[in-house]
């Protein structure tokens, strides 16, 4: 093993004390000690450049909300149930990055809890219980979303409310996505029409992230969001990953498909780390759930959480990171397309802004293992991606937005390097 003495004893200690649940990146895991900006450092000392952590989205370490933390805790941490200006001031100012229709907002402190809510919503407004996903999805941990989260695995068992759709597929004629999506939601709000059951919602997440990065042709899900309307659910969409301007051409990733969504959910970026997510709504649609339910999240928006929020709403704004991921995230892209076709590992390219997904195969076919070769030869470059979708073979970069055409540039020649070593030695 190339693990060393010191690693080895924290991943014993790991099993020991975390329990089986856990699983770490890498074959040889990390340990980092510290980050700044785009870049992660380890108890060496040694930087790696971080082209795949979306949560850190505005750079690690960032001064501006780190500042914005600590005035806020440093003056007062309480909850929603007492007047405060910061809170209110950031529920203003996020809701007015929506269109006019969402103009509410409920905070939870994780992407998860904000789906739990989403649902609950969906079935108090339409009295219906179905819910549809698409077949490689992920939407949380708590024990409903887990049950509409098919991509955790077989061994966790889909809600009998709950059916899945095929993602959009990537390889059709563009003209021809949007009605074969379509079709997919109706046949499955046919199907839990045959089971007797009411659909509530149709939940995707917009860049499809873990069903293999799907964002092209921008506009796709307008007749499946108008298809589960005119079956009585509502269209949630899920913006923890596009969300907060990962797409590069506006803060929120379902405006790419010319769609108003019911609901919304936000998480991961919201708070540069400190722990936020949040639920915005059509007001109609959370009037009766909020007349008969009470909502109370402890944590949840607080004031130390709503600063936190505000730093990070205003640096995306001051700093222009919509345009730098649109800019630097095509800059990626056109350089990663150089390889479909010319190397054989590499198939194409999909995504939009900083957020790109890279199809690996081998022999013709999805490979899981040869992504793996390049998640791990990355890694021994000290550049950090990860591979996702339902074959594993996706490559998922994923920078936070402040990643520069410079650091692009240091991505791609580890990138070539670590291709023709894997080309190389099949290792
Ligand atoms: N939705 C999507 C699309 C996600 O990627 C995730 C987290 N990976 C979640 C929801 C859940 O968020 P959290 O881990 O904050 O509960």
């Amino acid at each position: 093993s190339r693990l060393n003495k010191e690693e080895q004893e924290m991943i014993a200690r790991r099993e020991r004390v975390l329990g089986p649940a856990y699983r770490l990146f890498y074959e040889r895991p990390l340990h980092f000690v510290r980050g700044e900006g785009v870049w992660l450092y380890d108890a060496d000392g040694q930087a790696y450049l971080d082209a795949y952590n979306n949560v850190a989205s505005i750079g690690h370490g960032n001064p501006t909300v780190l500042e914005a933390i600590g005035r806020q805790a440093a003056t007062l941490n309480t909850h929603t149930r007492y007047l405060h200006e910061g809170i209110l001031a950031y529920a203003e100012a996020l809701t007015a990055t929506f269109p006019a229709e969402l103009s509410q907002v409920m905070f939870t402190c994780t992407g998860s809890e904000a789906n739990d809510l989403a649902v609950r919503i969906a079935r108090t407004y339409t009295g219906g219980t179905g819910i549809i996903v698409t077949s490689h999805a992920y939407h949380g941990v708590t024990s409903t979303v887990a049950e509409f989260s098919p991509s955790l695995g077989p061994n966790v068992d889909l809600g009998i409310h709950v059916r899945t759709v095929s993602p959009p597929n990537p390889d059709l004629p563009a003209s021809e996505v949007e009605a074969a999506f379509s079709r997919e939601v109706e046949a499955a709000i046919a199907d839990l029409r045959r089971h007797g059951i009411k659909p509530a919602m149709l939940i995707v997440d917009t860049i499809f992230s873990s069903d293999g990065v799907i964002a092209d042709p921008p506009g796709f899900l307008k007749a499946a969001v108008a298809a589960i309307r005119e079956a009585g659910g509502i269209f949630v969409a899920d913006e923890v990953q596009p969300g907060f301007g990962r797409t590069g051409e506006a803060l929120w990733g379902f405006l790419r498909h010319d769609i108003v969504p019911d609901l919304v959910t936000t998480g991961k970026p919201m708070g540069n780390g400190y722990p936020m997510a949040g639920l915005i709504a059509r007001p109609e649609i959370i009037a009766d759930f909020g007349r008969n339910a009470r909502y109370f999240n402890t944590f949840g928006g607080n004031p130390v959480a709503a600063a936190a929020g505000q730093a990070v709403l205003e640096f995306i704004r001051d700093q222009d990171l919509v345009a730098n991921a649109r800019s630097v995230g095509a800059y990626l892209k056109a350089a990663l397309e150089t390889y479909a076709g010319r190397s054989e590992l590499i198939k194409s390219v999909r995504g939009v802004g900083l957020f790109l997904g890279v199809d690996v195969m081998e022999g013709g076919e999805p490979s899981a293992a040869a992504a793996a070769r390049i998640v791990n030869g990355l890694r021994d470059r000290r550049v950090l991606i990860s591979a996702s979708g339902p074959h594993a073979n996706v490559l998922k970069i994923r920078p936070p937005l402040v990643f520069s055409r410079s650091h692009a540039d240091c991505f791609m020649e580890a990138f070539d390097a670590t291709l023709k070593d894997v080309m190389q030695k099949g290792r």
